[in-house]
């Protein structure tokens, strides 16, 4: 255990979106300050935070006086450059740490990793580098099936930089949209659910996890996260064991986001790691409202070095994100007894934007 950070002390966040806003606001709640590094001078972060830098994420100048300033540092975003990482470690603890970043920033690592570590996992394969030729398609529909998902190993999020190739035709041209550029293949998941789980490890090795969240998405964009999850207890168990078996591995301090397809109905059901998010993340919006301790209070409070606090669930939650026109209706939420409006405070809505979110909340079942 290292020393804790005091009431007072500053914590620096690298990103100023919705989520260092919200870690922000959890911070001062505890007598934390927060110190968001960003280059938007717009960031949404920035309304609630106790300093600003507005500076690239490569000015390395600027991201040296900035963790000078601070006593521990942190991220909302897992594309951080590792070799300034490995710059903020030298001088300031970095957590989650460079491990985490690695692992999660380029999707054949965090395959690899996952799949070296037991956890299971869909079938993947790497073609490095890759002819788009028929040969090709064939070598690929022959080890992962008739519908494979093509990924971009990096920099990909909310659907971006995937596509689909399918045996029966068009898949050349989406092969060959993908040429020079680092892809990964991963089979189809013919899944019935898509669930989530957010769970945080103190830097003394102390574990906690939230309950799985079930999640729709619409149009790649996560629209609603509900809990309890339609899952069976043993697969919530079976979340939370390989949530563990992750943290240890990584070593990791904070928050951790890990998104799990589940495929097979009741009695068969099974869980494959799709992702993870070395993060707060948006499927845990709801442990705002629907727990004591929010992610946002947990991450905080790892990152300082201060116990975990609980993680136990005290009501029923749907999460609605608020994208684009839906944050329009803000006075209508407002008005609704059993919705709990979160804003971003973002300027200007634009479609596909995160705006805010609801947290409607109903007594436990
Ligand atoms: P990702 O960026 O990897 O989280 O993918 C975004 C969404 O695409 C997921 O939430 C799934 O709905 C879908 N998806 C991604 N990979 C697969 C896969 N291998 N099989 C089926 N659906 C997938």
């Amino acid at each position: 255990m290292t020393e804790a950070l005091p009431p007072g002390a500053t914590i620096g966040i690298l990103g100023g979106g919705q989520l260092g806003r919200m870690l922000a606001v959890a911070a001062a709640e505890l007598g934390l300050k927060c110190h968001i590094f960003c280059p938007d001078p717009d960031s949404p972060a920035f309304d609630v935070s106790a300093a600003q830098t507005i500076a690239a994420y490569d000015d390395r100048d600027a991201l040296e006086a900035f963790v000078r300033s601070v006593d521990a540092v942190t991220y909302e975003f897992e594309n951080v450059d590792l070799g300034a990482a490995e710059q903020i470690a030298a001088l300031k603890p970095l957590r989650p740490g460079a491990k985490a970043l690695e692992v999660s920033q380029d999707r054949l690592n965090e395959k690899q990793f996952l799949a070296g570590k037991d956890i299971p996992v869909g079938g993947f394969l790497t073609v490095d580098p890759f002819e788009p030729s028929a040969r090709t398609l064939e070598f690929l529909f022959e080890r992962l099936g008739e519908t494979i998902v093509m990924k971009t190993r990096r920099f990909g999020y909310d659907g971006k930089g995937q596509a689909i190739l399918k045996r029966d035709g068009g898949g050349l041209e989406t092969l060959a949209g993908f040429a020079g550029q680092d892809v990964i293949f991963e089979a189809f998941v013919p899944f019935a659910r898509e669930v989530s789980i957010m769970a945080v490890r103190g830097s003394d090795g102390e574990i906690a996890a939230y309950d799985v969240t079930e999640n729709v998405h619409a149009d790649h964009i996560l629209a609603t996260s509900t809990v309890p999850a339609g899952i069976q207890p043993e697969t919530e168990q079976e979340a939370r064991r390989i949530a563990a078996r992750i943290l240890h591995g990584l070593d990791y301090v904070g928050v951790l986001g890990i998104e799990f397809f589940v495929v097979g109905e009741s009695g068969g059901e099974k869980l494959l790691v799709n992702e993870i998010a070395p993060r707060v993340h948006n499927s845990g919006h709801w442990t705002q409202d629907g727990c004591a301790v929010s992610q946002f209070e947990n991450h905080i409070r790892a990152v300082a070095d201060w116990p975990l606090g609980p993680t136990d669930r005290h009501s029923d939650i749907v999460m609605t994100n608020l994208i684009g026109q839906d944050a329009a209706e803000w006075r209508a939420l407002a008005a609704d007894p059993q919705a709990r409006l979160h804003l971003y405070g973002k300027s200007e809505i634009r479609p596909g934007r995160k705006m805010g979110h609801v947290n409607r909340v109903t007594r436990r079942t």
